[in-house]
């Protein structure tokens, strides 16, 4: 963080504006339209400063003086001089500067603001994109309809009746957001005030205080944060414990809410940090302190994840839950390695498969998997990667069937090893590829020549870091 964000009470403060042009204007209207006393230091000024009686216009060049009792400082001249000369002598005299367009001269940046006040939404890019900062300003802008300001407005208005009603701080999180996630809000939002006041008092008198907790148990899909679905990420922002193991990549987990307990059960092969059964265990204990449980897993919970026998004991124990499927591995890695699983000249099916070892070998129905024209994948299989070809050949595949091995896809750290039934054992070994890895088999394989459009850059984040 470059930044610390804050938003600062400037009413009744004086703040100067140095510069007399239209920039120097608009941060001097910003500023008024905050509260500050402003005043505005220039040889000359637009005649927009005229039309705007609430800035006191000093027609003079900038001098130290000008600095004195002043709170804070915008430099917004066409004068490199003069701004670096703000930025110098207010620097040395503590008063927070900013220099309109040159991020190394201020000690505070402006940033794009969406106002629905008293809700207020800053954003800032820490002065290296402004552009992107107002883009994705103008993005949320549809999204917060003009009538948040009513709504923040009606909850600052209510905030005491609730807060001596519903005493402990967690369960009046839950009444607020089922206030601002149903019915209420939605009245706000249409013009209803009086009728959202009536149905909140009703809420109120109705809640109830023995409220269990519940679970969501969430697909987080193969690691790009984008393939989150919306559901996802709105329980993900909702959640007071976050329950997660090591196929979930860092940026997600990171996309939980801020002030939530993060518990990480990590399941590497053949370290179990915490058994299946003691996780099933925790979730139910967790929901029935009240909790709101984020059961976050890689890719779909349905599909190879356990995710089935997570929620039977939840069921058993009477706790409410919700599951969200997520994109499973077969389906984003094999998208973004360029793979389609299903292609009219080379495979009318695909299979899933787990390629986990169990004594030393693979227990799956050989003569179904080789099979022509159907593409199998594989699901943790590395570790079982020469078996699988030498069975897959000794029940008929031809060894010339082309395999790939998917290292961390959809990631930043991305890496496709191919090669044939023949062939991919012995590279494998050269190459070393890391876990997570997808295993795909079939004719479908060679189209990723023509069709690889996803390029991670690797030099570039850690966006798709597993924790593995
Ligand atoms: N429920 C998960 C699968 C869990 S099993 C899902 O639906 O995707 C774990 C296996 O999934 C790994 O061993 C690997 O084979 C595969 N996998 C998950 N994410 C992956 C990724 N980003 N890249 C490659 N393989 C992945």
């Amino acid at each position: 963080m470059d930044f610390l964000p804050i938003f600062i009470n400037i009413k009744g403060r004086s703040c100067l504006v140095v510069g007399g042009g239209e920039v120097a204007h608009r941060k001097a209207s910003v500023l008024v339209e905050a509260g500050a006393t402003v005043r505005a230091v220039a040889p000359e000024f637009t005649s927009t400063f005229a039309d705007f009686p609430g800035i006191e216009c000093i027609t003079e060049r900038f001098q130290t003086c000008h600095l004195e009792g002043v709170m804070l400082v915008i430099a917004a001249t066409n004068d490199s001089a003069v701004n670096q000369d703000v930025s110098q002598q207010a620097r040395a005299r503590n008063i927070p500067v900013n220099v309109v367009d040159n991020p190394d001269l201020c000690t505070f940046i402006m940033p794009s603001i969406l106002d629905r006040s008293p809700l207020m939404v800053a954003f800032s890019s820490g002065g290296a994109s402004p552009v992107l900062a107002r883009m994705l300003r103008g993005k949320l802008e549809t999204m917060i309809p003009q009538g948040y300001g009513r709504l923040t407005a009606f909850c600052a208005r209510l905030r005491n009746t609730a807060k001596a009603r519903v005493a402990h701080p967690a369960k009046r999180r839950i009444f607020w957001e089922n206030v601002l996630e149903g019915a209420i809000a939605e009245k706000i939002l249409a013009g209803d005030e009086t009728g959202a006041e009536t149905m909140l008092h009703s809420l109120l008198e109705n809640e109830n205080t023995e409220q269990t907790g519940e679970v969501y148990l969430v697909g987080a899909g193969p690691g790009d944060p984008d393939l989150l679905t919306f559901r996802a990420l709105r329980l993900m922002q909702k959640a007071d414990v976050v329950v997660y193991d090591n196929l979930v990549s860092k940026p997600i987990v990171e996309m939980t809410r801020r002030d939530a307990t993060r518990i990480f059960v990590g399941k590497e092969r053949g370290n179990h940090t915490i058994p299946q059964e003691e996780i099933n265990e925790l979730l139910v204990r967790l929901a029935k302190e009240g909790k709101r449980v984020l059961r976050l897993k890689g890719g779909d919970p349905f599909i190879f994840g356990r995710g089935g026998e997570e929620i039977e004991t939840l069921a058993e124990h009477g706790i409410l839950f919700q599951v969200v499927p997520g994109i499973t591995a077969a389906s984003g890695v094999s998208t973004y390695a360029g793979i389609p699983l299903t292609h009219r000249d080379h495979a009318q099916s695909c299979i899933f498969v787990t390629g986990h070892l169990k004594d030393g070998s693979m227990n799956l129905d050989w003569d179904a998997l080789a099979r022509p024209k159907q593409t199998i994948v594989v699901y943790m299989g590395l570790h079982g990667l020469e078996t699988l070809c030498a069975k897959l050949i000794e029940h008929g595949l031809p060894d010339s069937t082309p395999v790939a091995i998917v290292q961390q896809g959809t990631t930043q750290n991305q890496r496709v090893i191919t090669g044939t039934l023949a062939t991919l054992p012995g590279i494998a070994q050269i190459e070393k590829p890391q876990a997570p890895t997808l295993i795909i088999v079939g004719g479908v394989v060679t189209l990723r020549e023509k069709l690889a459009w996803f390029a991670p850059n690797k030099s570039g984040a850690s966006a798709g870091e597993h924790n593995a």
